[in-house]
């Protein structure tokens, strides 16, 4: 354990932060927080004036533990952490599961021995394709899989609203890209074309060939598709399933050793009490695991 990951089981709960006038609002408002028995808070990043919040939030309670969520590349790291971001939340993109989990979110990258999953309801429709050649072409982490596409056409399907990002990120590498979505982006970089679309196809033979949009073929050796979240499943292929939810045993324990699932994301009911009670349980499972990790030759716990 380190020190934030203590401090944020003692407070026990983490507000998350969005203002529209950090200047007006964000001191009274850690004021209140501190004052409530609350002295924490993650700011996302997804809201602009992010790094003047944590920095206003910081100044007026210094004692305050203020993170920065949202987080979705090194850059934004670093601006949180000027400002006085003591941890960051960002969305796990790829998950390596090889000595222990090693699980990217943004460009970073993160090592556990053990892994709880509770990303709520997941659920998303693939596009034909998608799945045959996911490895093969289809990516969903620019970080993670942009240099393989190096100087050659990619295209991005746009679903979350950091794509743009992602999509400007992988033009800097050399990537000739194509930006597909339902509706024009904000914040592409202006030599990206963005052709609008909504019905998709993945093409290939052992690899992608190309992306169908609404009919027409856009050849390219990478498809991204960049949504709002990623199913567990896509995370972790061997994750096993049991109508449509995580399945999991009484210890929340699902098929692949180390791995715990709590929440929505192990079916219903979907409600709070639930994934709360789940999370408890999970996160004890966890702890016996990794204690058994430590002594190999202890029996294992009934
Ligand atoms: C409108 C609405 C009203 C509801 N009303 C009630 C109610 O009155 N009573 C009740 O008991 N329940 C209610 N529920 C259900 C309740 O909110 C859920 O059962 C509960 O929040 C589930 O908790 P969870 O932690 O499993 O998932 P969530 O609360 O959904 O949290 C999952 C989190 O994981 C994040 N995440 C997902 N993927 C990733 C990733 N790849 N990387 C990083 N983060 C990720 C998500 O962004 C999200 O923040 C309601 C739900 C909705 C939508």
């Amino acid at each position: 354990m380190n020190i934030i990951s203590d401090r944020l089981t003692e407070i026990g709960v983490v507000p998350v932060i969005k203002l529209e006038h950090p200047q007006r609002d964000a001191a009274p408002l850690a004021k209140a927080l501190c004052a409530g028995g609350v002295p924490v808070a993650e700011v996302t990043f997804r809201a602009e004036g992010a790094q003047e919040a944590i920095r206003l939030m910081k100044e007026a309670c210094p004692e305050m533990t203020v993170g920065a969520g949202t987080v979705t590349n090194a850059m934004q790291i670093q601006l949180a952490a000027e400002a006085g971001a003591e941890f960051v939340v960002g969305k796990a993109l790829s998950l390596l599961a090889w000595n222990g989990f090693s699980i990217t979110a943004g460009s970073q990258v993160y090592q556990g021995k053990a892994l709880i999953l509770a990303p709520g309801v997941v659920r998303q429709a693939k596009y034909p394709g998608e799945a045959e050649f996911l490895g093969r072409g289809v990516s969903y982490c620019a970080t993670c899989d942009g240099m393989l596409y190096r100087n050659k056409p990619v295209t991005v399907v746009g679903l979350a609203p950091d794509a743009p990002q992602e999509a400007n990120y992988l033009h800097s590498l050399g990537c000739q890209v194509v930006y597909v979505s339902p509706h024009r982006p904000q914040g592409l970089d202006g030599d990206i074309p963005y052709r609008k679309a909504g019905k998709l196809a993945v093409k290939g033979e052992t690899t992608v060939t190309g992306l169908e949009a609404d009919g027409a073929l856009l050849p390219c050796a990478g498809v991204f598709i960049l949504r709002r979240a990623v199913a567990p499943t896509d995370l972790l292929p061997a994750l096993e399933t049991e109508e449509g939810g995580i399945r999991v045993d009484r210890r929340m324990a699902t098929s692949v050793p180390g791995v715990f699932a709590a929440g929505d994301c192990t079916g219903g009911p979907l409600q709070v009490s639930k994934a709360v009670g789940e999370g408890h349980v999970a996160a004890l499972s966890a702890c016996e695991y990794l204690d058994l990790q430590d002594r190999p030759q202890a029996a294992p716990a009934k």
